[in-house]
């Protein structure tokens, strides 16, 4: 079965997440794929990846994100957060990684982590 992998990039971890798509892209198409709205236009424009477009953060996609994942439909995220930055819609991303903890789904929030992870996933499934 297809991974189906959550997106989200705070504004200064967008270009990483840009970078890390282009590193993976030949893995990550053959991933079911959804993102919160401006992250998924930029994998979408730059590294040609078929996204599945939520709301923007802030206008409630992680929450959409969040709902989708409490009902099983999300294997993973990759989240890269921005540490240094207050976000406006703090308690929406509160929510998501809540529902991560709660469902036991894996959250990657830096690229370390996401790319362990991603990696795993191609051992389990190579391209
Ligand atoms: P965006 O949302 O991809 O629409 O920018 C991410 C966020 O800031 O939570």
């Amino acid at each position: 079965m297809k991974h189906r992998l959550a997106l989200i990039a705070h504004d200064n971890k967008k270009a990483d997440m840009v970078a890390l798509a282009r590193e993976f892209a030949p893995f990550l198409q053959l991933c079911t794929l959804c993102a919160t709205g401006t992250t998924g236009g930029r994998l979408a424009n730059e590294v040609g990846l078929q996204v599945e477009r939520m709301l923007s953060g802030p206008m409630g996609g992680d929450l959409q994100i969040g709902a989708r994942l409490a009902m099983g439909e999300v294997d993973a995220i990759i989240f890269l957060r921005d540490p240094m930055t207050p976000q406006p819609h703090e308690p929406d991303i509160n929510a998501l990684v809540r529902a991560c903890d709660v469902h036991d789904v894996p959250c990657a929030t830096n690229l370390s982590t996401a790319r362990l992870m991603l990696l795993q996933w191609m051992q389990q499934s190579p391209v």
